[in-house]
């Protein structure tokens, strides 16, 4: 499989999927069972892949000022009937809207730059990190309408809440960012598990879940 390159997100082009209720900057694949066989990763790779996932997740988070109190990831055959395979555990929060949404973006992206980076993109795949974030996309809509009474939209309001909005801002999060966020999906992939001081110390962030510990 070799890298394709992706055009550029000003122009990114919305795909409906044929469920109707997702819509992903990739196209769905022709035919498809489960997004794992879309993938066509060894247990490593995922586990890799779903690493960089969460650890972006956390590093963007915790820099926003959201307190990450754990990160963990589980290999596929550990996932198996599991709502997810990787999770920050944060607790309670008051920050910038827009800084959280980034980090709530920002599984998905890192997903994204990690295949280029790594030479393993191709559409199915990126379609498939897409697919994974629902559960993010989800959340990013609900507290974008706790907020404000607006819904996440698709390139068509041209605001901070349209998805690739969001987008643009969390590549360049990840840009500033990146080399911790690896660092960190490196370390989790050796321990599965790590703590709020751990992930503070091998990321080199402030993560607000360390304050007031011993
Ligand atoms: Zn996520």
């Amino acid at each position: 499989m070799t890298a394709t390159a992706e055009p550029p997100v000003d122009t990114v082009r919305w795909h409906v999927n044929r469920n109707y209720r997702h819509i992903t900057r990739h196209p769905e694949p022709a035919q498809w069972t489960d997004k794992w066989s879309v993938e066509g990763f060894t247990e490593a790779e995922k586990l890799h892949g779903t690493a960089i996932h969460e650890a972006a997740h956390t590093v963007l988070l915790a820099t926003a000022g959201v307190p990450v109190h754990s990160v963990t990831i589980r290999a596929m055959s550990e996932a198996v009937g599991r709502l997810a395979s990787g999770e920050t555990l944060r607790g309670p929060f008051n920050v910038v809207l827009q800084d959280l949404l980034v980090g709530l973006c920002a599984g998905e992206r890192a997903e994204d730059r990690w295949l280029h980076e790594t030479g393993m993109w191709n559409l199915d795949r990126a379609w498939a990190a897409e697919r994974s974030a629902i559960n993010d996309r989800q959340e990013i809509d609900n507290f974008t309408y706790q907020t404000t009474s607006l819904h996440l939209t698709y390139r068509s309001s041209g605001t901070w809440h349209d998805l690739a909005t969001l987008h643009e801002h969390t590549d360049r999060a990840l840009d500033t960012h990146w080399a911790r966020i690896r660092d960190l999906a490196v370390a989790l992939v050796e321990a599965r598990h790590l703590n709020a001081r751990q992930i503070a110390d091998i990321a080199r962030i402030h993560n607000p879940a360390t304050e007031g510990a011993a």
